[in-house]
Protein backbone atom coordinates (compact mmCIF):
# COMPACT_ATOMS: atom_id res chain seq x y z
CA UNK A 1 0.00 0.00 0.00
CA UNK A 2 1.66 3.45 -0.93
CA UNK A 3 -0.26 5.46 1.29
CA UNK A 4 1.49 8.63 2.70
CA UNK A 5 -0.27 8.62 6.08
CA UNK A 6 0.82 8.97 9.96
CA UNK A 7 2.14 5.18 10.48
CA UNK A 8 -0.63 4.34 13.38
CA UNK A 9 -3.15 5.10 11.04
CA UNK A 10 -3.28 2.15 8.43
CA UNK A 11 -2.62 -0.74 10.39
CA UNK A 12 -5.15 0.59 12.60
CA UNK A 13 -7.82 -0.10 10.18
CA UNK A 14 -6.27 -3.27 8.80
CA UNK A 15 -6.61 -4.59 12.56
CA UNK A 16 -10.39 -3.40 13.21
CA UNK A 17 -9.70 -0.34 15.71
CA UNK A 18 -11.67 2.64 15.60
CA UNK A 19 -9.95 5.75 13.97
CA UNK A 20 -10.63 9.56 14.97
CA UNK A 21 -12.20 12.35 13.03
CA UNK A 22 -8.59 13.80 12.68
CA UNK A 23 -7.33 10.52 11.40
CA UNK A 24 -10.72 10.02 9.00
CA UNK A 25 -9.19 13.75 7.76
CA UNK A 26 -5.42 13.07 7.75
CA UNK A 27 -7.03 9.74 5.10
CA UNK A 28 -9.28 11.89 3.04
CA UNK A 29 -6.87 14.13 2.34
CA UNK A 30 -3.96 11.60 1.43
CA UNK A 31 -4.81 8.17 0.45
CA UNK A 32 -4.30 6.90 -3.08
CA UNK A 33 -8.02 6.19 -4.76
CA UNK A 34 -6.78 2.49 -4.87
CA UNK A 35 -5.72 3.03 -0.90
CA UNK A 36 -8.64 4.14 0.30
CA UNK A 37 -10.65 1.58 -1.41
CA UNK A 38 -8.42 -1.37 0.26
CA UNK A 39 -8.69 0.37 3.57
CA UNK A 40 -12.84 0.28 2.79
CA UNK A 41 -12.65 -3.36 1.86
CA UNK A 42 -10.55 -4.21 4.70
CA UNK A 43 -13.41 -2.29 6.97
CA UNK A 44 -16.57 -4.78 5.03
CA UNK A 45 -14.49 -7.71 5.41
CA UNK A 46 -14.55 -6.46 9.52
CA UNK A 47 -18.52 -5.78 9.31
CA UNK A 48 -18.37 -9.47 8.03
CA UNK A 49 -20.64 -8.09 5.12
CA UNK A 50 -18.99 -10.02 2.26
CA UNK A 51 -20.68 -13.17 2.19
CA UNK A 52 -20.26 -16.30 -0.54
CA UNK A 53 -22.70 -18.88 -2.43
CA UNK A 54 -21.80 -22.50 -2.33
CA UNK A 55 -19.59 -22.36 -5.15
CA UNK A 56 -17.37 -19.73 -3.45
CA UNK A 57 -19.02 -16.23 -5.53
CA UNK A 58 -18.92 -13.29 -3.49
CA UNK A 59 -22.53 -12.29 -3.00
CA UNK A 60 -23.50 -8.74 -3.59
CA UNK A 61 -27.43 -7.86 -2.23
CA UNK A 62 -30.22 -5.92 -3.52
CA UNK A 63 -34.07 -5.29 -2.93
CA UNK A 64 -37.19 -4.74 -5.23
CA UNK A 65 -38.91 -1.99 -3.50
CA UNK A 66 -40.71 0.93 -5.15
CA UNK A 67 -40.93 4.67 -4.25
CA UNK A 68 -44.05 5.49 -3.37
CA UNK A 69 -44.10 9.39 -2.54
CA UNK A 70 -47.63 10.42 -1.57
CA UNK A 71 -47.36 14.26 -1.60
CA UNK A 72 -45.53 16.63 -2.58
CA UNK A 73 -46.98 19.17 -0.84
CA UNK A 74 -44.44 21.32 0.98
CA UNK A 75 -43.71 24.09 3.49
CA UNK A 76 -40.15 23.32 4.32
CA UNK A 77 -38.81 24.71 0.82
CA UNK A 78 -35.17 22.96 1.16
CA UNK A 79 -33.23 24.58 -1.67
CA UNK A 80 -32.08 21.19 -2.46
CA UNK A 81 -35.47 19.98 -3.52
CA UNK A 82 -36.91 20.07 -6.84
CA UNK A 83 -39.50 18.06 -5.81
CA UNK A 84 -41.99 19.91 -3.91
CA UNK A 85 -44.73 21.90 -4.55
CA UNK A 86 -47.06 24.40 -2.74
CA UNK A 87 -50.78 23.96 -2.45
CA UNK A 88 -50.96 26.80 -5.05
CA UNK A 89 -49.35 24.76 -7.88
CA UNK A 90 -51.16 23.40 -10.28
CA UNK A 91 -49.34 20.20 -10.07
CA UNK A 92 -49.21 19.27 -6.40
CA UNK A 93 -50.73 16.23 -5.75
CA UNK A 94 -51.54 13.76 -2.66
CA UNK A 95 -52.15 10.05 -4.29
CA UNK A 96 -55.11 8.37 -3.51
CA UNK A 97 -55.91 5.72 -1.69
CA UNK A 98 -56.73 3.64 -5.24
CA UNK A 99 -53.26 5.42 -7.04
CA UNK A 100 -51.31 3.92 -4.08
CA UNK A 101 -53.06 0.58 -4.62
CA UNK A 102 -52.05 0.00 -8.25
CA UNK A 103 -48.38 1.00 -7.26
CA UNK A 104 -48.71 -1.75 -4.92
CA UNK A 105 -50.11 -4.33 -7.31
CA UNK A 106 -47.55 -3.63 -9.84
CA UNK A 107 -44.84 -3.85 -7.25
CA UNK A 108 -46.50 -7.39 -6.18
CA UNK A 109 -46.75 -8.29 -9.74
CA UNK A 110 -42.64 -8.25 -10.34
CA UNK A 111 -41.89 -9.83 -7.11
CA UNK A 112 -41.71 -6.58 -4.60
CA UNK A 113 -41.29 -6.87 -1.00
CA UNK A 114 -40.44 -3.35 0.31
CA UNK A 115 -42.29 0.42 -0.26
CA UNK A 116 -40.16 3.30 0.62
CA UNK A 117 -42.69 6.07 0.96
CA UNK A 118 -42.30 9.35 1.84
CA UNK A 119 -43.62 12.70 1.51
CA UNK A 120 -43.17 16.39 1.71
CA UNK A 121 -44.39 18.09 5.01
CA UNK A 122 -48.24 18.47 4.11
CA UNK A 123 -49.28 21.07 6.99
CA UNK A 124 -53.34 19.35 6.40
CA UNK A 125 -52.98 15.43 6.34
CA UNK A 126 -53.99 14.32 9.70
CA UNK A 127 -53.10 11.39 12.10
CA UNK A 128 -55.73 9.59 11.01
CA UNK A 129 -54.75 9.80 6.85
CA UNK A 130 -51.49 8.50 7.66
CA UNK A 131 -53.04 5.20 10.18
CA UNK A 132 -55.17 4.45 7.96
CA UNK A 133 -53.33 4.29 5.18
CA UNK A 134 -50.72 2.36 7.17
CA UNK A 135 -53.44 -0.24 8.33
CA UNK A 136 -54.71 -0.36 5.06
CA UNK A 137 -51.47 -1.31 3.30
CA UNK A 138 -50.34 -3.94 6.00
CA UNK A 139 -54.17 -5.69 5.77
CA UNK A 140 -54.34 -5.90 2.13
CA UNK A 141 -50.25 -6.16 1.31
CA UNK A 142 -49.08 -8.25 4.11
CA UNK A 143 -45.92 -9.06 2.02
CA UNK A 144 -44.76 -5.51 2.13
CA UNK A 145 -42.46 -3.99 4.10
CA UNK A 146 -43.67 -0.57 4.74
CA UNK A 147 -40.61 1.23 5.01
CA UNK A 148 -41.43 4.65 5.34
CA UNK A 149 -40.84 8.45 6.68
CA UNK A 150 -38.39 10.08 7.76
CA UNK A 151 -37.04 12.24 11.17
CA UNK A 152 -38.27 15.08 9.99
CA UNK A 153 -41.67 13.89 8.99
CA UNK A 154 -41.73 12.57 12.13
CA UNK A 155 -40.52 15.82 13.84
CA UNK A 156 -43.42 17.33 11.39
CA UNK A 157 -46.24 15.19 12.71
CA UNK A 158 -45.61 15.77 16.27
CA UNK A 159 -46.15 19.87 15.63
CA UNK A 160 -49.14 18.95 13.26
CA UNK A 161 -50.73 16.30 15.14
CA UNK A 162 -49.78 18.27 18.78
CA UNK A 163 -48.63 15.44 19.71
CA UNK A 164 -44.86 13.77 21.73
CA UNK A 165 -42.81 12.18 18.79
CA UNK A 166 -42.51 8.96 20.26
CA UNK A 167 -46.58 8.67 20.76
CA UNK A 168 -46.54 8.88 17.08
CA UNK A 169 -43.73 6.81 16.20
CA UNK A 170 -45.70 4.18 18.36
CA UNK A 171 -48.79 4.51 16.88
CA UNK A 172 -47.37 4.55 13.31
CA UNK A 173 -45.51 1.04 14.28
CA UNK A 174 -48.72 -0.11 15.78
CA UNK A 175 -50.62 0.47 12.42
CA UNK A 176 -47.89 -1.70 10.06
CA UNK A 177 -44.55 0.77 9.80
CA UNK A 178 -41.94 -1.74 9.28
CA UNK A 179 -39.01 0.33 9.46
CA UNK A 180 -37.96 3.77 8.67
CA UNK A 181 -35.43 5.27 5.71
CA UNK A 182 -32.90 7.72 6.82
CA UNK A 183 -34.37 10.63 4.48
CA UNK A 184 -33.59 14.30 5.75
CA UNK A 185 -30.56 13.75 7.20
CA UNK A 186 -28.44 15.58 4.24
CA UNK A 187 -25.26 16.73 6.89
CA UNK A 188 -25.92 16.67 10.48
CA UNK A 189 -24.32 20.01 11.20
CA UNK A 190 -26.61 22.65 11.91
CA UNK A 191 -24.40 25.56 10.45
CA UNK A 192 -25.28 23.64 7.02
CA UNK A 193 -28.30 22.64 7.79
CA UNK A 194 -29.75 26.55 8.71
CA UNK A 195 -27.98 26.95 4.85
CA UNK A 196 -29.87 24.91 2.63
CA UNK A 197 -32.60 23.70 4.37
CA UNK A 198 -33.04 26.34 7.36
CA UNK A 199 -36.91 25.19 7.83
CA UNK A 200 -36.18 21.75 8.53
CA UNK A 201 -35.91 19.96 11.78
CA UNK A 202 -31.90 20.11 13.02
CA UNK A 203 -29.73 17.53 13.42
CA UNK A 204 -30.25 17.00 17.46
CA UNK A 205 -33.99 16.39 16.45
CA UNK A 206 -33.15 14.12 13.09
CA UNK A 207 -30.91 11.67 15.86
CA UNK A 208 -33.78 11.85 18.31
CA UNK A 209 -36.49 10.75 15.98
CA UNK A 210 -34.17 7.70 15.50
CA UNK A 211 -33.30 7.32 18.82
CA UNK A 212 -37.14 6.70 19.72
CA UNK A 213 -37.42 4.43 16.60
CA UNK A 214 -34.79 2.27 17.55
CA UNK A 215 -35.39 1.99 21.59
CA UNK A 216 -38.93 1.07 20.31
CA UNK A 217 -37.43 -1.56 17.54
CA UNK A 218 -37.78 -0.48 14.21
CA UNK A 219 -34.71 -0.65 12.28
CA UNK A 220 -33.52 2.31 10.11
CA UNK A 221 -30.99 3.09 7.86
CA UNK A 222 -28.53 6.84 7.74
CA UNK A 223 -27.61 8.80 4.99
CA UNK A 224 -26.07 11.58 3.68
CA UNK A 225 -26.17 14.26 0.55
CA UNK A 226 -22.86 15.72 0.39
CA UNK A 227 -21.17 18.03 -2.45
CA UNK A 228 -23.36 21.54 -1.91
CA UNK A 229 -22.05 23.93 0.67
CA UNK A 230 -20.79 22.00 3.12
CA UNK A 231 -16.61 21.33 4.36
CA UNK A 232 -15.13 17.84 4.62
CA UNK A 233 -15.06 18.32 8.13
CA UNK A 234 -18.59 18.99 8.45
CA UNK A 235 -19.27 15.55 6.62
CA UNK A 236 -16.20 13.71 9.09
CA UNK A 237 -18.66 15.85 12.05
CA UNK A 238 -22.03 13.72 9.63
CA UNK A 239 -20.17 10.47 10.05
CA UNK A 240 -19.09 10.85 14.00
CA UNK A 241 -22.70 11.63 14.98
CA UNK A 242 -24.08 8.86 12.82
CA UNK A 243 -21.20 6.66 14.78
CA UNK A 244 -22.04 8.03 17.97
CA UNK A 245 -25.82 7.29 17.55
CA UNK A 246 -25.33 3.68 16.33
CA UNK A 247 -23.07 2.73 19.58
CA UNK A 248 -26.03 3.95 21.79
CA UNK A 249 -29.28 2.44 19.81
CA UNK A 250 -27.42 0.31 17.42
CA UNK A 251 -30.53 0.40 14.98
CA UNK A 252 -28.93 1.33 11.64
CA UNK A 253 -29.09 -1.19 9.15
CA UNK A 254 -26.95 0.32 6.16
CA UNK A 255 -25.31 3.46 5.28
CA UNK A 256 -26.16 5.56 2.06
CA UNK A 257 -24.89 8.22 0.48
CA UNK A 258 -25.02 10.19 -2.55
CA UNK A 259 -23.80 13.43 -3.76
CA UNK A 260 -26.10 16.49 -4.05
CA UNK A 261 -28.13 16.45 -7.36
CA UNK A 262 -28.45 20.34 -8.69
CA UNK A 263 -31.29 20.75 -11.22
CA UNK A 264 -33.75 22.27 -11.03
CA UNK A 265 -33.03 23.29 -7.34
CA UNK A 266 -32.41 27.05 -5.61
CA UNK A 267 -29.14 26.01 -4.20
CA UNK A 268 -25.89 27.60 -5.88
CA UNK A 269 -23.44 25.16 -4.86
CA UNK A 270 -20.50 23.75 -7.31
CA UNK A 271 -21.86 19.57 -7.21
CA UNK A 272 -18.86 17.33 -6.71
CA UNK A 273 -18.06 14.45 -9.16
CA UNK A 274 -17.52 10.88 -9.50
CA UNK A 275 -14.48 10.36 -8.07
CA UNK A 276 -15.11 12.25 -4.52
CA UNK A 277 -18.47 10.37 -4.03
CA UNK A 278 -16.49 7.18 -4.25
CA UNK A 279 -13.81 8.39 -2.11
CA UNK A 280 -16.29 9.64 0.66
CA UNK A 281 -18.02 6.51 0.44
CA UNK A 282 -14.88 4.53 1.09
CA UNK A 283 -14.21 6.69 3.54
CA UNK A 284 -17.51 6.34 5.15
CA UNK A 285 -17.18 2.86 5.64
CA UNK A 286 -13.68 2.76 7.35
CA UNK A 287 -15.01 5.78 10.33
CA UNK A 288 -18.55 3.42 10.12
CA UNK A 289 -17.19 0.80 11.89
CA UNK A 290 -20.15 -0.38 13.36
CA UNK A 291 -22.43 -0.33 10.58
CA UNK A 292 -22.87 -3.62 8.43
CA UNK A 293 -23.96 -2.64 5.31
CA UNK A 294 -23.49 0.52 2.63
CA UNK A 295 -25.54 0.35 -0.14
CA UNK A 296 -23.89 2.53 -3.54
CA UNK A 297 -26.02 5.06 -5.08
CA UNK A 298 -26.53 3.74 -8.44
CA UNK A 299 -29.60 5.92 -8.76
CA UNK A 300 -27.56 8.85 -8.39
CA UNK A 301 -23.92 8.36 -9.94
CA UNK A 302 -25.39 6.11 -12.81
CA UNK A 303 -25.19 2.12 -12.78
CA UNK A 304 -21.24 2.03 -13.85
CA UNK A 305 -20.25 4.14 -11.04
CA UNK A 306 -22.68 2.41 -9.10
CA UNK A 307 -20.99 -0.98 -10.04
CA UNK A 308 -17.45 0.81 -9.21
CA UNK A 309 -18.85 1.65 -5.57
CA UNK A 310 -18.46 -1.97 -4.69
CA UNK A 311 -14.69 -1.53 -4.41
CA UNK A 312 -14.92 1.21 -2.44
CA UNK A 313 -16.77 0.25 0.66
CA UNK A 314 -20.84 -1.17 -0.41
CA UNK A 315 -21.44 -4.38 -0.32
CA UNK A 316 -25.44 -3.65 -1.47
CA UNK A 317 -26.42 -2.87 -4.52
CA UNK A 318 -29.61 -1.12 -2.96
CA UNK A 319 -32.68 -1.40 -4.65
CA UNK A 320 -34.33 -2.25 -8.21
CA UNK A 321 -36.65 1.47 -7.18
CA UNK A 322 -39.76 0.58 -9.60
CA UNK A 323 -40.66 4.43 -9.40
CA UNK A 324 -38.45 7.35 -8.52
CA UNK A 325 -39.57 10.88 -8.27
CA UNK A 326 -37.30 13.33 -6.32
CA UNK A 327 -33.53 13.04 -7.29
CA UNK A 328 -35.64 12.49 -11.10
CA UNK A 329 -36.32 16.28 -10.90
CA UNK A 330 -33.07 17.33 -9.71
CA UNK A 331 -32.00 16.26 -13.05
CA UNK A 332 -30.66 12.53 -12.94
CA UNK A 333 -32.67 9.68 -13.67
CA UNK A 334 -31.36 6.20 -13.93
CA UNK A 335 -33.38 3.06 -13.93
CA UNK A 336 -32.84 -0.66 -13.73
CA UNK A 337 -34.91 -3.24 -13.80
CA UNK A 338 -33.50 -6.60 -11.53
CA UNK A 339 -32.27 -8.17 -14.93
CA UNK A 340 -30.13 -5.29 -15.57
CA UNK A 341 -29.06 -5.23 -11.83
CA UNK A 342 -28.00 -9.21 -11.60
CA UNK A 343 -26.18 -8.41 -15.09
CA UNK A 344 -24.35 -5.61 -13.83
CA UNK A 345 -23.24 -7.67 -10.67
CA UNK A 346 -22.31 -10.43 -12.59
CA UNK A 347 -20.30 -8.32 -14.71
CA UNK A 348 -18.22 -6.93 -11.96
CA UNK A 349 -18.01 -10.31 -10.80
CA UNK A 350 -20.24 -10.74 -7.89
CA UNK A 351 -23.16 -13.23 -7.58
CA UNK A 352 -25.86 -11.21 -7.06
CA UNK A 353 -28.85 -11.96 -4.28
CA UNK A 354 -32.03 -10.47 -3.58
CA UNK A 355 -32.37 -9.29 0.31
CA UNK A 356 -35.30 -7.95 2.79
CA UNK A 357 -35.17 -4.75 4.66
CA UNK A 358 -32.83 -6.83 7.24
CA UNK A 359 -30.55 -7.47 5.08
CA UNK A 360 -31.92 -11.62 5.02
CA UNK A 361 -31.12 -13.43 2.09
CA UNK A 362 -34.26 -13.94 -0.20
CA UNK A 363 -33.38 -17.44 -2.78
S1 LIG B 1 -36.47 17.73 0.65
FE1 LIG B 1 -38.35 16.99 1.59
S2 LIG B 1 -38.71 18.44 3.26
FE2 LIG B 1 -37.28 19.45 1.85
S3 LIG B 1 -38.61 20.63 0.45
FE3 LIG B 1 -38.20 18.64 -0.52
S4 LIG B 1 -39.98 17.43 0.07
FE4 LIG B 1 -39.90 19.16 1.49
Amino acid sequence: MSITLEDSIIPKVLTGERITGPEALEIYRHAQPADLAALADARRNQAKARSYDGRGNEIVTYIIDRNINYTNVCNVYCKFCAFYRTERDADHYVLSREEIDRKLDELTAVGGIQILMQGGHHPKLGLDWYLDLLNHIREKYPHINIHAFSPPEFNHFAEVFKMPMREVIAKFKEAGLGSIPGGGGEILVDRVRNRIAPLKCDSDHWLEAMAIAHELGLKSSATMMFGHVETVEDRIEHLQRLRDQQDATGGFTAFICWTFQPDNTRLKANPVGTAEYLRMQALSRVFLDNFENVQSSWVTQGPKIGQVALKYGANDFGSVMMEENVVSKAGTSFRLNSEEIERLMNDAGYEPRRRDNWYRLKD
